[in-house]
């Protein structure tokens, strides 16, 4: 016997005590001893809500409510991903109440009497369809996870745990239309850490890894706001992208950045403070149909690069469109 079919919960909806001692039988004799008994259209509704049978065998004509109405609610009652095979199992013979059964819901339509071995095999063929449903049901939630997994891993930097360029690609031209229909400033902060050729010579690659690490999680602690992204550009480089920010809180916040940098105190040789540094440039701008996404980059680049030339370990504010 197959142990998975061995836990399947059968529920027997059936008013008159003659036939409910004959599909008892029936049940017992394929080694289903203990199943849900209910007499009423109303019991069944209450037992179904609480126990979750995987099969219902439903007598059509019921004392209260009867058996069309209870398949109709048991299907109101099941979630999305849910189902349990109701099997009708009544007097009614016409083609008609067979059609109205299956439009209130149910699977299969047995008309009574039945035979022990049409019984079974029904009662198989449901038993196989279950497994194979939830089967199904195991196999799309395992591809939800799989497929949000990789969703995640398609946007994220593999090394800094941080966004990745791709991701900031998307967030930035959807955060520039946004800032566009409202008519407010969005700023980019572009960072670029100091020597930092010269601190993987002399600390090894491991050591510019970890360096790496520090400087994004210190970046990202920086810019906590649902608005704000920040992201691995490539290499030593970072981005920052600030919605509904103007020049002169994005300066604010670069400078923040550049100053919490400092505070991780990586020992650098080549620094003027003796510690990892990183200069930033910054472009700040309310954004039009004109404006694109390269122009921006190249603005904030070549404010940084003003940075870099004034010194280092400092913020330049650049230009929309001057480079
Ligand atoms: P500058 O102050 O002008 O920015 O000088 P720099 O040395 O930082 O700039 P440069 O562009 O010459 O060198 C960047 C270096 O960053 C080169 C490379 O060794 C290092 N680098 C880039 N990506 C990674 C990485 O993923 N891991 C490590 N450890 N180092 C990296
Ligand atoms: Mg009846
Ligand atoms: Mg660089
Ligand atoms: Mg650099």
């Amino acid at each position: 016997m197959n142990s998975e079919i061995d836990t399947l919960k059968i529920m027997v909806v059936e008013d008159s005590n003659v036939t409910l001692k004959v599909l008892s039988n029936y049940l017992a004799s394929m080694g289903i001893t203990a199943p849900l008994l209910v007499e009423t259209g109303n019991q069944a509704v209450d037992a179904f809500k609480r126990e979750r049978p995987d099969i219902v065998l439903l007598d059509a004509r019921l004392p209260d409510i009867d058996g069309f109405d209870v398949a109709k609610k048991i299907r109101e009652i099941e979630h999305d991903g849910e189902w349990a095979a109701i099997i009708f199992l009544t007097a009614l013979t016409k083609d008609e109440d067979l059609a109205r059964g299956i439009a209130a819901g149910g699977d299969d339509y047995l008309t009574k009497p039945v035979s022990e071995t049409v019984f079974h095999a029904k009662v198989r063929a449901m038993q196989r369809l279950i497994l194979m449903q939830r089967k199904l049901v195991m196999v799309t939630q395992e591809l939800d996870v799989a497929n949000a997994e990789l969703k995640r891993l398609s946007t994220t930097d593999a090394l800094t745990g941080i966004a990745n360029r791709r991701a900031l690609d998307d967030f930035l031209v959807r955060e520039l239309r946004r800032c566009m229909r409202m008519q407010k400033p969005l700023s980019l902060v572009m960072l670029d850490i100091d020597y930092f050729k010269l601190f993987n010579d002399k600390y090894g690659h491991h050591a510019g890894d970890d360096c790496l690490r520090l400087v994004a999680a210190q970046i990202a602690r920086a810019a906590p706001r649902a608005t704000d992204l920040c992201a691995r550009y490539g290499g030593e480089e970072f981005m920052l992208v600030l919605g509904e920010t103007d020049q002169d809180g994005a300066m604010w916040m670069a400078e923040r950045v550049r100053q919490m940098i400092g505070e991780l105190k990586i020992q650098h040789y080549a620094t003027d403070s003796k510690h990892v540094a990183a200069s930033c440039g910054v472009v700040s701008v309310i954004p039009d149909v004109k404006l694109t996404v390269e122009l921006l980059v190249k603005s904030a680049d070549a404010a940084l690069y003003q940075a870099k030339r004034g010194g280092r370990d400092r913020v330049v504010a650049g230009e929309y469109g001057k480079f």
